[in-house]
């Protein structure tokens, strides 16, 4: 790739960026979209599962060389996420999550006394877990260069389970060349 140096500042006039690459045509022809899905048993909650294997596993078989992976997780208590796999860390993210939503809090969708919306026979008392996944979200996007998922250093792709353990359904959606 071309390096070229920055040559617009920032207001304060602090020059905070090292260098910059210019837009490179890695490409070129009619882009294809292939998609996945992966159905996986969650163990418990929070829980997050390291799925970067199974995604890239999945890129090598569909073949896309340039492009980029949406992972997607069709639930609302349990999302994607890219971050760090080291234990102690893992540790600390679910006592984050816990003090975002803990489940020892109150949530009305908990009281089945009162509420008659979206109830199924095995419905259990997750407002925690509803409330962490607005933070969480359902999906992260990846750049694919030269077959490859272009994670940094540290980054990993987790399945991040906030509720029961319970059957899980990822879409993978590539997109490329
Ligand atoms: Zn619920």
């Amino acid at each position: 790739m071309d390096t070229q140096t920055l040559t617009t500042i920032p207001p304060d006039g602090k020059k905070y960026v090292v260098s910059s690459k210019k837009p490179e045509k890695r490409a070129s022809g009619i882009p294809q979209i292939h998609m996945a899905s992966i159905t996986l048993n969650t163990s418990r909650g929070p829980q997050f599962i390291d799925i970067t294997e199974l995604v890239q596993e999945n890129l090598d078989l569909c073949g896309i060389k340039e492009g980029n992976v949406f992972i997607y997780s069709r639930h609302t208590t349990a999302g994607i996420v890219v971050n760090e796999n080291e234990p102690l860390l893992i540790k600390d993210m679910y006592r984050y999550l816990e003090r975002l939503a803990s489940p020892a809090d109150e949530y009305d969708h908990n009281d089945f006394e009162v509420r008659t919306v979206n109830m199924c026979d095995d419905e259990c008392a997750n407002g925690h877990a509803h409330c962490q996944h607005l933070t969480i979200g359902c999906s992260e996007h990846v750049p694919v260069m030269e077959g490859k998922l272009s994670l940094g250093q540290w980054q990993r792709i987790f399945l991040l389970e906030m509720d029961r353990p319970r059957t899980r359904e990822i879409y993978l959606q590539f997109f490329g060349i």
